[in-house]
């Protein structure tokens, strides 16, 4: 049953202790990512709801966001659009920027990678405070993009991202919860 396979997916989330700095407890998908069936049932689950919704972009944020969203992408027959730190992408950008515990980051999107109305499905791998997924949001606005869902493989209930996405009028999804 669903709920049995949600807990063995969830048991291939490792937790690393104080990495990158003291304090925070990891999430790495990696060991989930190197069982073929782990990663396919990640991707079929997550898929599976679009079918038939005419998603048009998938959007991934870098870098283990750019995973999810290209398998994502393919099986839905989408194409891809990828959201990168600043100076990355060659081309013309748009860009937003968030802030940080200590400090401010920005990310940036080519300004031709959605076009006005596309229906975009926006991944990444952890939702955590959410403000990183919030700035993702806000270059697909600016865009004109028509988000149709907000994705991400795991979330962290108790960091309260959930609220801050719902509150700019969009759906949550997150397969596996901590
Ligand atoms: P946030 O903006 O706080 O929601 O953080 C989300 C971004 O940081 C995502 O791109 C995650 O990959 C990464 N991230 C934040 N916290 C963790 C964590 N505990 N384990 C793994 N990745 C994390």
């Amino acid at each position: 049953d669903i709920h049995k396979e949600i807990e063995e997916l969830k048991s291939l989330i490792r937790d690393v202790p104080d990495f990158p700095k003291p304090g925070i407890v990891f999430k790495d998908i990696t060991p989930l990512l190197h069982k073929p069936w782990a990663f396919q049932k990640v991707i079929d689950y997550i898929g599976n709801r679009y079918i038939g919704a005419g998603v048009e972009i998938v959007a991934g944020i870098e870098s283990r966001g750019f995973i999810l969203a290209s398998a994502l992408a393919y099986k839905i027959g989408a194409g891809l659009a990828i959201i990168r730190k600043p100076g990355k992408l060659p081309y013309k950008t748009v860009s937003a920027s968030y802030t940080l515990e200590y400090g401010q980051d920005t990310i940036e999107i080519h300004e031709d990678a959605i076009t006005k109305g596309t229906k975009v499905v926006l991944i990444d791998d952890v939702l955590a405070t959410g403000g990183t997924m919030s700035a993702a949001i806000d270059l697909v606005e600016k865009l004109g993009g028509n988000i149709v869902s907000v994705d991400f493989l795991l979330e962290l209930t108790f960091l309260g991202g959930r609220k801050r996405i719902l509150e700019k009028g969009y759906p949550v999804f997150s397969l596996i919860k901590f």
